[in-house]
């Protein structure tokens, strides 16, 4: 065979090889590229807050707290976060990515008060030692580590807010006789059931005491629901008897305005 030939048939070679590489191989430098040494996440967890037992923890009111504006304050699950975590119980955090902008979310911010309010006054610290709000928390430790299915801040916040609403929680559990109550206590096995009856997949619950305060749906990376990792157990801290506590029945000092 003459040397040309030869090269041909070398570039040729080469060429399917990358062809053949090429999914894997640009996963892999986007990863590296976004998501620094960190391997890629096996599946989302979408976390909800109870606001009637989150607001309890309220002792002083501030601005940014929808728990302290007790007219417009949420008697829906609202949005924690949406998580990227590991089959084998860790998840990763903080991945490279541009640091939260408010801006790039302009035209989410009506659904995004409303449903992902933050309950704290605290101003958690973002993945870059700087202390800022909520939703910048959010994106910059566990949004950021949803490359390659997310691909920036607006598709994060946007893709949540999506998921949220087809994932109707609220609703699931308003229908099935689970509604606010100071007085009521629900059978933990019958939220358990409605939320596996409505999307054929077993929540994670979190209680603070004996009252529900977050409710979490896993997701594969195509947000059809599965259960979460199989070694944490669905009841969390909770007791047999959980209650969910109606909104405004907290008690916080309403005439101040200092951080809690
Ligand atoms: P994460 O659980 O997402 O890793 O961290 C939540 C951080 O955000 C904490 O530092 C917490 O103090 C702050 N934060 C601000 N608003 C809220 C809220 O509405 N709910 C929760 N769970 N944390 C909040």
């Amino acid at each position: 065979m003459s040397s040309p030939a030869i090269v041909n048939l070398w570039m040729l070679l080469v060429c399917c090889i990358l062809i053949a590489v090429k999914g894997g191989w640009d996963e892999e430098v986007g990863l590296l590229r976004r998501g620094g040494k960190q391997r890629q996440f096996d599946y989302f967890k979408l976390a909800l807050q109870w606001p009637g037992t989150y607001c309890r923890k309220t002792r002083h009111c501030c601005s940014s707290n929808a728990c302290c504006s007790r007219s417009n304050s949420p008697s829906v699950f609202t949005i924690h976060g949406l998580w990227t975590e590991y089959n084998d119980g860790t998840w990763p955090s903080c991945c490279s990515g541009r640091p939260f902008d408010q801006k790039e979310i302009s035209t989410l911010l009506e659904p995004m008060r409303k449903y992902w309010p933050s309950l704290s006054c605290s101003s958690p610290r973002s993945c870059h030692h700087k202390k800022g709000p909520f939703w910048g928390h959010e994106w910059e430790k566990h949004g950021t580590c949803a490359y390659p299915v997310v691909l920036d801040e607006y598709e994060f916040f946007l893709t949540t807010l999506n998921v949220y609403f087809k994932y109707n929680v609220t609703e699931v559990l308003f229908e099935a006789g689970y509604v606010p109550s100071d007085s009521e206590k629900y059978p933990l096995g019958g939220i358990i059931s409605s939320i596996q009856n409505a999307f054929h997949t077993t929540p994670e619950l979190v209680c603070s005491g004996d009252a529900l305060e977050e409710l979490r749906i896993c997701f594969y990376k195509n947000f059809e629901p599965r259960d979460c990792a199989h070694d944490t157990s669905s009841r969390g801290s909770c007791p047999q008897y959980v209650s969910l506590p109606a909104h405004g029945s907290w008690g916080f000092r309403s005439n101040t305005t200092a951080a809690s």
